[in-house]
């Protein structure tokens, strides 16, 4: 029997790199697409299934549907920043929003009976007036970022309402150790690294009562992968539903290494965001009822991953 074929966009990332594993151990045939110059950044792909056509080259992303017919796919590709400056806001709406319709029309065109995912991002909901939020809370983003996915998300209403078998993922922060160092989890994780070593000083951060839902990436791609399964497409918020502090998870990776944060934590004014009134928190009631969804892995264990997998890094980079 000729195995099911499926697409990653955006399959260089964190979360293609899960999903791709993910999809390879459940049977796929699986192909990835990502920047011309990112090939090598595919790595749970294989190297005859990594494809570099352009979000923006419609032509060409039409014969890539026809030649690997994928029955699913994962629209991960997206620039990924809140904290943008005004020239990045240009390339975030022009890279998110564009290519995402590019994605989804042209597929909707050559290929109507696959299914998409978008992988959406809690950023929708802006500075909410409540928490935990659901798939009920108001859509209200407060960054270029955020509207870009919200300009998405409705975009796979909208394909849904024409016929198309279209979900949005609503997922909340989710790292790993492929995390890149631009977020606050993996700048924790490697400056405490560094200063176990005696190669830093200081932790500069921002705001630390900030509270974010950490989830693991590994667990994530799992909710993509079950909502596609489903016969009936529905958006659903992807999250552990447990909210802490930028300070809690610093502190749990200081303790770790066996360092106190206190001795090491500065307030950088520089890196401050306005405050958010109620915690970025999500309620994943909804895909846990329907699609029997939960995560597997908690915050604790996310530190350790983290923590570990930095330690090896620098282990094996002083071996070279
Ligand atoms: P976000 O939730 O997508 O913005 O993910 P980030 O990892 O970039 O930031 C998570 C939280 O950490 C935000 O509330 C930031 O305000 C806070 N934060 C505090 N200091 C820093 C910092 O130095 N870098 C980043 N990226 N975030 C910081």
């Amino acid at each position: 029997m000729q195995r099911a074929s499926a697409l990653i966009t955006g399959a260089g990332g964190q979360d293609g790199f899960y999903l791709g594993r993910l999809l390879e151990e459940k049977g796929y045939e699986v192909h990835g697409l990502d920047k011309e110059g990112h090939e090598s950044r595919m790595e749970a792909i294989a190297p005859e299934r990594r494809w570099t056509v352009s979000l923006f080259d419609t032509a060409g992303l039409a014969n890539l549907f026809r030649r690997i017919q994928p029955r699913e796919v994962y629209h991960l590709a997206a620039f990924s920043f809140v904290n943008t400056t005004s020239d990045e806001d240009r390339a975030v709406l022009r890279n998110n929003v564009e290519a995402s319709h590019n994605v989804l029309s042209m597929l909707f065109d050559e290929l109507p009976e696959s299914r998409f995912c978008l992988a959406c991002s809690a950023e929708i909901f802006g500075n909410a007036d409540h928490s935990p939020q659901s798939e009920k809370s108001a859509i209200q983003p407060c960054t270029i970022y955020g509207v870009s996915k919200a300009a998405c998300h409705h975009l796979v209403g909208l394909y849904r309402m024409r016929g198309f078998h279209t979900s949005s993922a609503i997922l909340f922060n989710h790292e790993s150790p492929r995390r890149g160092p631009r977020f606050v989890t993996q700048k924790i994780v490697r400056t405490a690294v560094a200063i176990q070593r005696g190669e830093a000083q200081e932790l500069c951060l921002g705001n630390v009562d900030t509270v974010r839902d950490w989830g693991f990436a590994g667990d994530y791609v799992e909710a993509l992968w079950t909502m596609l399964q489903s016969d009936s497409p529905e958006d659903y918020v992807v999250a552990t539903g447990h909210g802490h502090t930028v300070r809690d998870f610093a502190g749990l990776v200081f303790e770790k290494l066996g360092l106190k944060l206190d001795d090491w934590l500065r307030f950088d004014e520089s890196l401050a965001r306005p405050p958010e009134s109620f915690p970025r928190v999500g309620d994943a009631s909804w895909i846990k009822e329907r699609l029997g969804w939960k995560p597997k892995h908690d915050l604790a264990d996310l530190v350790s991953m983290m923590v570990d997998a930095e330690l090896q890094r620098r282990s094996d980079s002083s071996d070279i």
